[in-house]
């Protein structure tokens, strides 16, 4: 086979096909997409929540509830216990051959409710989403195994920590970003086993460091320079840390650090063969992929684990033979599905569980045979299913994921806008919809108006309500997080606990290629760093691991 070259029907950009891709797409048994990597991918992000925390009640027993689901949906939310509980069944509807099937799944979605929090077995999580067996964690999303967490984003195992994205096994930290293995760790970026830091930049197997960059194996360094225990505790003892200004000019000078004097790899990949893409772990021949781990043969992929044989496919723990897909949890020869958990042999599945064999469902729970959420035999199944996908070929809709505006919410509180940001515009003109922001000033304390430093605020700031001054939004300080604060000698936040969290999130949202020249042998290579973060020195591997590791 050889490359094809093909137009987005989307961006009108033109875009290749390798000869691995197209063997992955026969092998799973899904069409070639007739879109570029950028637009499928952002079509499948705006199905996944990046909301505001709200309360709200359930439309089953009015009970209260705290969701990402925006305040106006078009369709039922219970919660997700009652969701998963046997006390409603989910509304089925009879094939009409006259009308386009996917309009006839959109009416289908607007009947099942979703339920409000994605995730199972947890202690005191309600203001967490995408939340599985944790305990007492607060606005937290996309969490597995954390206690003792707030404000924390795509964290496996962390403990006793605030601010906190993208980082596994860590505990008692603030304000890291990808950082794995770490303890008591502050203010830092790609480090793995650090403890007691703070400022630190790709530093591995490092304690008590300050302000340091590409160490190795280092104990009482600043500015990658070395001290001995006394030296470096008198300077440590000099700075201000409980202070909001003095760590506004820390956050400068290590940027600066990061910028000027840093080696900065191509990419982010850690225990990789045959692959490539950003931020990968442990993945043998996955192609054009992003924050994927432990997976082998995933092509076009954006965040995922565990998964084999998969093209086309954004969010999935634990998939295989399978395209097309967003959001799935389990899986095996899944097309064109979303938001399912362990389904198998299936197309068009929105929020069903443990079904085989179906096709177009909304929220069903172990079923096999079933179209529009209505049971069939092995035979009618087989028979209807068949002159469905006729029909969609005919529109035209067959072999694509979901349309824009089957979503669950407006573009703008999605992943998608995370990586893609989108105008409203441009967002309705592909069929999607905008949240619109209400209007409503916030009332509060302005957070320019706090004292500078830690020791100066008392405990009545718990019971205030302070004003971000970007967003506009409304957060609180909680007597928990005051300790916490108090203890490590951490200034309070200025910002709305998202913004913090977007902030973070932007220094590892880089999917696209930037090319430079090797700081070292000036060979041509290509990174994943756009041009205007000014990093003077990337490094192509060979020289990396000369210079660094
Ligand atoms: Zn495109
Ligand atoms: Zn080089």
């Amino acid at each position: 086979m050889e490359v094809l070259t093909k137009t987005c029907e989307e961006c009108r950009k033109n875009f290749d096909v390798t000869p691995d891709e197209l063997g992955m797409y026969e092998q799973v048994g899904v069409p070639v997409s007739d879109q570029c990597f950028r637009c499928r991918s952002k079509q499948q992000l705006a199905f996944w929540i990046f909301g505001k925390f709200r309360k709200g009640k359930s439309d089953l027993s009015g009970q209260s509830l705290i969701t990402v689901l925006p305040p106006k949906v078009r369709y039922p939310v219970y919660t997700a216990k009652e969701w998963f509980s046997d006390d409603w069944e989910a509304v089925a509807m009879d094939y009409d051959p006259g009308k386009p099937f996917l309009t006839q799944l959109k009416e289908l979605q607007e009947k099942v409710p979703r339920p409000h929090q994605t995730g199972e077995n947890n202690v005191q999580c309600d203001w967490c989403d995408d939340v599985w067996e944790c305990k007492n964690c607060y606005l937290s999303r996309s969490m597995i195994h954390c206690e003792d967490v707030s404000y924390g984003y795509r964290i496996l195992r962390v403990k006793d920590s605030l601010d906190i994205t993208y980082c596994y096994d860590t505990e008692r930290s603030y304000d890291c970003t990808y950082c794995f293995n770490c303890f008591n760790l502050q203010y830092s970026f790609n480090c793995r086993n650090a403890i007691n830091g703070k400022f630190l930049f790709d530093c591995r197997n490092v304690q008590d460091c300050f302000m340091c960059w590409n160490l190795r194996n280092k104990q009482y360094c600043i500015l990658n320079q070395q001290y001995s225990k006394e030296e470096y505790q008198k300077k440590i003892a000099e700075y201000r840390f409980g202070s909001y200004q003095a760590i506004q000019s820390l956050k400068d000078e290590w940027q600066r650090n990061i910028q000027d004097e840093a080696v900065h790899r191509e990419n982010f990949n850690v225990k990789v063969t045959a692959s490539h893409g950003n931020y990968l772990t442990n993945c043998n021949r996955c192609v054009n992929a992003f924050y994927w781990e432990d997976s082998e043969n995933s092509y076009n992929v954006i965040r995922g684990v565990k998964t084999k044989n998969i093209i086309d496919v954004t969010g999935s723990w634990e998939m295989e033979l399978s395209g097309n897909t967003a959001d799935m949890v389990g899986g095996y020869q899944m097309k064109y599905s979303v938001w399912c958990q362990h389904c198998r042999y299936s197309e068009y599945l929105d929020l069903c569980v443990d079904c085989e064999y179906c096709f177009g469902c909304v929220g069903l729970k172990k079923k096999r045979y079933a179209i529009l959420n209505k049971q069939y035999t092995k035979e009618e199944y087989e028979k209807l299913r068949d002159q469905i996908i006729e029909s969609m070929k005919k529109d035209g809709s067959y072999g694509k994921f979901f349309p824009y505006d089957m979503a669950y919410s407006g573009y703008n509180v999605t992943q998608a806008n995370i990586f893609f940001p989108e105008t409203k515009e441009n967002i309705e003109k592909l069929g999607g919809s905008w949240e619109d922001t209400e209007d409503v000033k916030a009332e509060g304390q302005s957070t320019s108006e706090l004292p500078d430093a830690i020791t100066e605020i008392d405990d009545s700031i718990t019971t205030q309500a302070l004003v971000c001054p970007e967003t506009g939004y409304r957060f609180n300080i909680a007597p928990r997080e005051l300790s916490f604060y108090r203890e490590h000698s951490i200034p309070l936040p200025r910002f709305h606990p998202d913004k913090r969290t977007l902030n973070r999130l932007e220094k590892v949202s880089i999917i696209s290629l930037s090319p430079y020249a090797c700081f070292f042998c000036k060979k041509d290579i290509q990174a994943y760093y756009p041009l205007e973060w000014g990093y003077k020195k990337i490094a192509c591997e060979s020289c990396y691991q000369q210079n660094v590791a």
